[in-house]
């Protein structure tokens, strides 16, 4: 990854003195470009990230993050690319052996399709997957937006429940967390898998306020239901679930790689502009060559904003800690 002075800038100057010498990123993402296969034009144009590099080896990620953080220890809850085209059995496999040989700076989910077996995720578990990732993407084709159980079906949730494992959560729908038969659906999984500990991605998709204003007030006090701030870029959202579901509920996730893009986002109402000095096709909004020299790592934007909202909420250095270490700690009995 390139590194130019404003990295090291922002980071010495404004994350830096806020950011607690153990890091717990809970969402991650590891394969083989060779795991992934080509990944058509047309698939490309569905979603902006699927162009922007998807691929990361588990020794691109350390190295990474020794760039990114480089006097933190940095631990991560990692996972597969969840998508159709990826070779899910040899990028699953991909993933555990480089947890087994992380020396505890890794745990791994199971990337899971509706079609896999619960022997097969009762296997994962005893191997040592901590629980499981499945994905919109993977749910069969059908005409309509699928919904949560269409990728994630009862018998997987049953078997989870069973492991007490970890679910991170990519919830569908145009809606996102606002969608009411998501708020049903998030509300029965916490009342139906008690034990199951439920980490909502990206807060919901919540990427700008208004979305998370939808939702987050009846999912409140949900006991087993988390939600990871990756690739939320936007101080009003985090300190508002802060406000809402709580501090001890909110995780750090950085969605590597695809947050190593450079630029920033504008929230206008319930939807985003990405702003990026990238060479994709999707980039043709572009701001003066001055403006993008200034651009930074989409991670360092969320975590400028992660440390704006708990400078709003007050005791930043603590609600810092809580989210991006204790809170993961706790979560996951990793200390
Ligand atoms: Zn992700």
């Amino acid at each position: 990854m390139e590194v130019r002075p404003v990295d090291l800038r922002v980071y010495s100057e404004e994350l830096r003195p806020l950011l607690p010498p153990k890091i717990i990123d809970v969402h991650v993402h590891v394969a083989l470009a060779e795991h992934v296969g080509s990944i058509s034009e047309a698939r490309k144009r569905e979603n902006w990230a699927y162009e922007v590099g998807i691929d990361q080896s588990w020794d691109g990620l350390w190295q990474n993050l020794r760039t990114l953080f480089p006097d933190k220890d940095v631990r991560v809850l990692a996972f597969g690319v969840p998508l159709r085209e990826v070779d899910l059995e040899q990028n699953n496999q991909y993933v555990l052996d480089g947890m087994s040989s992380s020396k505890d700076k890794a745990r791994a989910l199971l990337v899971t399709t509706p079609q896999c077996t619960t022997s097969a995720i009762e296997e994962a578990f005893l191997r040592g997957y901590s629980g499981i990732k499945p994905y919109p993407d993977l749910a069969p084709p059908s005409n309509g937006e699928p919904g949560i159980y269409d990728f994630l079906p009862k018998e997987h949730l049953e078997l989870l429940e069973r492991f007490k494992g970890v679910l991170v959560l990519h919830l569908p729908k145009k809606e996102r967390i606002a969608d009411p038969t998501n708020i049903r659906d998030l509300t029965e999984l916490s009342r139906n898998y008690p034990s199951v500990k439920i980490i909502v991605a990206h807060v919901g998709r919540s990427f700008c306020l208004p979305t998370a204003q939808r939702a987050l007030p009846y999912l409140a006090g949900l006991p087993n239901l988390w939600y990871d701030i990756s690739a939320v870029m936007n101080a009003d959202v985090i300190e508002y679930a802060i406000h809402t579901v709580g501090l001890d509920r909110i995780l750090y996730g950085s969605d590597l790689p695809i947050t190593l893009i450079r630029g920033y986002r504008e929230h206008v109402g319930e939807t985003y502009i990405n702003y990026t000095d990238g060479d994709y096709s999707w980039n043709t909004n572009r701001k003066p060559p001055e403006v993008e020299a200034n651009y930074t790592y989409y991670l360092y934007e969320e975590l400028r904003s992660l440390i704006e909202a708990a400078k709003r909420v007050g005791d930043e250095r603590n609600v810092v800690r809580r989210i991006m270490c204790d809170n993961a700690a706790e979560l996951l009995d990793w200390h």
